[in-house]
């Protein structure tokens, strides 16, 4: 009988961290997942939501944590999900996004290659569509694919573009199986109400059930190319089974503003016009903007047969429909909304 396999999941509490912990769990995995911190909150939500998980102690910020972790779990699959993953966060805590976000990654690869377990074990790293900021000039017509130019616009994407390097100088130098997921924003029923479809959806369901009257935003004009995380972390999972690492970009290959998020999620709910609804403060606009995000997904279609199965007006629906169902009571709240 074949080995079971074991996979490492570090920012197990986060959206994807609960995507992906589903996925492998369902095809078999062992599953272990580093949980950060003295009396971490989530601890007791995450035991309940997937007792089967192996919980370790660990921080990116701690590599001797890291290394016992390896020690401990001795996985074939290592994803690293772990990270200050808020752009507006990162510009309050620019110090923090760096020694987790930039240096965490360090910390792990390293704690890959001491161990001995490099040969074995394959790495995926996180990185992200914040990479690319968003430019005039940076962005090609069809969209930013594998080859495009970086032009980071906030604290988080440069700590990410350190991680993004890293994580493939670790695989030219060492010869690691070390893969990277640029992935463009994934959103869905985990999505912490730290971002905005997810503020927009929870506000619709409350607005919906008379338990608040309006919502406060930012700038309504940025675009972002929004998938479901379900099926992005499938790829993740893809990438990790194709037979040499390489870069993945993820996306849908559409674009749509804010403004057409509300017209989605307030027209799920019978209102046509969103903007009595809607305030402005300048408390959530950013120090500098990503006007537009479009990726091109194709290299991960034709090199992995990765394909989305959610589209744009079934995201936006499937989120209404939950957070209606979390508010009226029907539904329980999960690890990462907490
Ligand atoms: P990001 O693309 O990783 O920064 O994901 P977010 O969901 O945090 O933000 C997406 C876009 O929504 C950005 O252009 C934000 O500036 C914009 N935005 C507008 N209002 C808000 C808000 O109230 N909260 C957040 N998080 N973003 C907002």
């Amino acid at each position: 009988m074949n080995e079971t396999r074991r996979a490492l999941i570090t920012g197990i509490t986060g959206q994807d961290g609960g995507h992906l912990t589903e996925l492998l769990h369902e095809k078999g995995y062992e599953v272990f997942g580093l949980i950060r911190g003295q009396r971490n909150a989530r601890k007791e939500a995450l035991e309940a939501e997937f007792p089967y998980v192996n919980i370790i102690e660990a921080d990116l910020t701690d590599q001797t944590s890291l290394i016992q972790a390896m020690l401990t779990s001795q996985p074939h699959e290592v994803y690293n999900l772990g990270a200050i993953s808020h752009v507006g966060y990162s510009f309050r805590n620019p110090q923090l996004t760096a020694d987790i976000t930039a240096k965490g990654v360090l910390n792990l690869l390293e704690a890959v290659r001491v161990t001995g377990m490099a040969d074995t074990a394959r790495v995926y790293q996180a990185s992200t569509s914040e990479m690319f900021g968003g430019l005039d000039y940076n962005r090609p017509g069809a969209g930013y694919n594998e080859e495009s130019l970086f032009h980071p616009r906030s604290p988080y994407g440069v700590a990410k573009l350190y991680a993004h390097w890293i994580a493939r100088n670790y695989r030219e130098s060492y010869g690691m199986f070390v893969a990277t997921g640029i992935l463009f924003n994934h959103e869905g029923e985990r999505r912490g109400l730290e971002f905005v479809t997810r503020k927009i959806t929870n506000a619709v369901a409350a607005i919906h059930l008379g338990q608040q009257d309006h919502v406060t935003l930012g700038d309504l004009w940025p675009k972002r190319d929004w998938g479901y995380a379900g099926d992005y972390v499938r790829g993740m999972w893809q990438m990790l089974q194709h037979d040499q690492p390489d870069d993945f970009v993820l996306a849908t290959g559409e674009t749509h503003s804010i403004e057409e998020f509300l017209t989605l999620a307030f027209g799920q709910v019978g209102i046509d016009d969103w903007r009595p609804y809607v305030k402005q403060d300048p408390e959530f606009m950013r120090p500098a903007e990503v006007d537009i995000l479009l990726g091109d997904p194709s290299k991960a279609e034709r090199v992995l047969g990765w394909r989305r199965e959610v589209d744009f007006p079934g995201l936006v629906k499937r989120m209404v429909d939950h957070d209606i169902a979390l508010l009226s009571g029907r539904a329980q709240p999960r690890v990462a909304e907490r």
